[in-house]
């Protein structure tokens, strides 16, 4: 395996044992935890100057801090997207200043292009030929898309009521597509019925693959970059799984620990009140969610019912002095309306609950005058155009 000079190996995060990343390639072997790519920090020479000097490009400019080298990379220059001054939502929200993270411009319009192109990076290093998993739409859409520059097959199970373009663009990407009727848990069933008569596919899902979460930590090192190494005081994720969450806490500890900032961010989980255990788990005080019985939300992507790295994203949320905050459907795409017409950007309904979270947030006094809010537009909204014009279809426009 071809890796970084500073890439130790793999980390499990329930009983602490390390491995080789050459030999565990997933799950951890002894207990079956999450694991968790780690680094040799002392050997990482990195400072502010370094790195403002280098071209604002690619995630993979950050190369020092991931696993594999830029130059062995299945990539398509994902990352590197703007930071969006929101002043209509600040004077909204009463806050000094508030910015969008607008992963809309990813190369297939979300924020799941980082994960894959690192997890699918980690495939052709273990020379798989095959890659699945079962998502919502946009890890599928963005794994078929990856493998594809890879010259894998990708197999990717999806539910019925992914959205039409994710659907469509797995098969223009030349994916194995299966629609599974229900919803994401029938349809990981699916997946995993297929992954056990297929020993030689390679997973791509979620913290099943210890290289998503990996992927989208470099969320964070630029955006505190974009904001001139000043750390914000609150971010806002839209929360289903929580790997963006998980990976933007770690990406923060990280530049603590090489003192290329101070503190943490607060990190604030924004979830749909339809499907929002980690909101529940937060308030509750407890280490690990309750799985939702009946899942119900427009969010796609936030409809995870039993996020497996729950204890993860909770420590985030507290370590880092953040919190967790729910929001109706019809308040999400009220959001992602009055910011497209606002400040002109196109937020996903799943995105947009990060939108309709902040405004939830400043509404319970949340933030303070003086603050720096991050908004993770996480997807792209014109993917899902049907569904924000449908909502004003319901009001009558
Ligand atoms: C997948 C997805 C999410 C949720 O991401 P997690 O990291 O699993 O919490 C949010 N928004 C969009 C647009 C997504 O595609
Ligand atoms: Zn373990």
């Amino acid at each position: 395996m071809e890796t970084t000079d500073a890439f130790a190996g793999l980390e499990c995060t329930d009983c602490g044992v390390t491995f080789d990343a050459d030999e565990a390639t997933h799950r951890c072997p002894e207990c079956g935890g999450i694991l968790d790519p780690t680094y040799d920090y002392d050997v990482i020479s990195l400072d502010r100057e370094t790195l403002s000097s280098r071209p604002f490009d690619s995630m993979w400019r950050y190369e020092e801090l991931l696993p594999f080298r830029r130059e062995s990379a299945v990539t398509m220059d994902e990352g590197a997207t703007p930071l969006v001054e929101c002043p209509a939502l600040a004077d909204e929200l009463g806050v000094e200043r508030v910015v969008i993270k607008d992963e809309g411009r990813n190369p297939t319009g979300t924020f799941k292009d980082r994960g894959q192109s690192v997890a699918v990076t980690a495939a052709r290093q273990h020379g798989a030929t095959d890659v699945a998993l079962a998502s919502a739409g946009n890890a599928g859409q963005a794994a078929a898309a990856y493998a594809g520059r890879a010259d894998l097959e990708s197999h990717v199970f999806l539910p019925a009521r992914s959205s039409h373009t994710t659907k469509a663009m797995v098969n223009v990407h030349g994916g194995d597509m299966t629609v599974v009727g229900g919803r994401i848990g029938e349809a990981v069933e699916a997946y995993e019925d297929a992954l056990a008569e297929h020993d030689d596919w390679y997973p791509l899902q979620t913290f099943a693959t210890p290289y998503r979460h990996e992927g989208k930590k470099t969320m964070l090192y630029e955006l505190i970059e974009q904001l001139e190494w000043e750390t914000p005081d609150a971010i806002v994720y839209p929360t289903g799984g929580g790997v963006g969450l998980v990976g933007m806490y770690k990406g923060a500890t990280e530049w603590r620990e090489l003192g290329l900032i101070d503190e943490l961010p607060a990190m604030y989980a924004a979830q749909a009140s339809g499907c929002a255990p980690i909101v529940e788990a937060f308030e509750a005080g407890r280490d690990v969610h309750e799985p939702v019985e009946y899942p119900d939300t427009i969010c796609g992507g936030l409809e995870i019912p039993d996020p497996g790295g729950s204890p993860q994203v909770l420590e985030a949320l507290r370590e880092s002095d953040g919190g967790a905050v729910a929001t109706d459907d019809d308040d999400v795409l009220e959001a992602a309306i009055a910011v497209a017409k606002g400040e002109g950007l196109e937020m996903a309904p799943s995105a947009a609950a990060a939108a309709s979270g902040a405004w939830g947030l400043a509404e319970r006094g949340e933030f303070d005058v003086d603050e720096t809010v991050v908004v993770l537009n996480t997807g792209t909204g014109n993917k899902q155009a049907d569904v924000l014009r449908s909502h004003l279809m319901g009001k009558g426009i």
